[in-house]
């Protein structure tokens, strides 16, 4: 009865793997094919930023980077790798897009389940939930930030409150994409502004993104949202851009 009522309801809503866009089993975000190019992060990463240690093995570690300067936040993890080896088919870059540039809000809500289920900060207790938000202009263009709509899963699965007004981004910036490194830190340097300092304070937050790039978008709002009384942010995004 079960296989028919799963082949009854994949006939009704043929569902379709999130990279590839072929039809797969109603209860699979990815084809076959397509799970053998999502790489997860898994240790040994950074204890602190969570990059992953490619070569090396044994228990988490600060990289260097962190050892040089501790970022703003006590520790960012993520689900899975943003880009493996330009080689391979990246079937979680590609749902990640289809998501925020073709506006595909069905890709979002599976992405969305997958950050729930994928988020590895699972015992800390968090007050809040607060997803990097976009530009008021950005949203227009868009209809919708793609990190709320993460945000809402998480808390959702953990019964924690998700705040989308708290942290504004009072400066439109050039997408991070078209920059490098120390470019990435000045362009949203300011950017963004706790709009009622007194909720956070001494508060612990979980910052929610759809992509670790740089760093440079995580680490300016937790400064920022440290600056205005946050006890401590953890950072959790879907997906990670492993720079060297
Ligand atoms: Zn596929
Ligand atoms: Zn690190």
């Amino acid at each position: 009865m079960h296989a028919f009522l799963t082949a009854a309801l994949n006939a009704l809503f043929p569902h379709r793997c999130l990279g590839c866009r072929v039809d797969t089993a109603l209860d699979q975000p990815f084809c076959a094919t397509c799970h053998r190019f999502i790489q997860p992060i898994e240790p040994p990463f950074c204890s602190c930023c969570g990059v992953p240690f490619v070569t090396e093995a044994g228990p988490n570690h600060l990289c260097s980077r962190c050892q040089e300067q501790l970022p703003s936040f006590r520790q960012a993890r993520s689900w899975a790798v943003y880009a493996g080896s330009s080689s391979t088919p990246h079937p979680l870059n590609e749902a990640i897009q289809q998501f925020k540039y073709q506006r595909r809000l069905s890709t979002g809500k599976a992405l969305a389940s997958l950050a729930a289920i994928g988020c590895p900060l699972d015992s800390e207790p968090y007050d809040m939930i607060v997803p990097v938000p976009l530009h008021l202009e950005r949203l227009r263009w868009r209809g919708f930030n793609q990190s709320l709509l993460l945000a809402r899963a998480i808390g959702q699965a953990r019964h924690t409150p998700v705040d989308p007004f708290l942290l504004e981004r009072i400066r439109s910036t050039t997408p991070q994409t078209q920059l490098k490194g120390k470019e990435r830190r000045t362009n949203v340097r300011g950017a963004f502004h706790v709009s009622d300092a007194e909720k956070l304070t001494g508060k612990t937050v979980l910052l929610i993104d759809d992509v670790y790039t740089s760093g440079a978008t995580t680490e300016e709002c937790a400064r920022t949202l440290r600056r205005s009384g946050a006890a401590t942010v953890d950072v959790f995004t879907l997906a990670r851009a492993i720079i060297h």
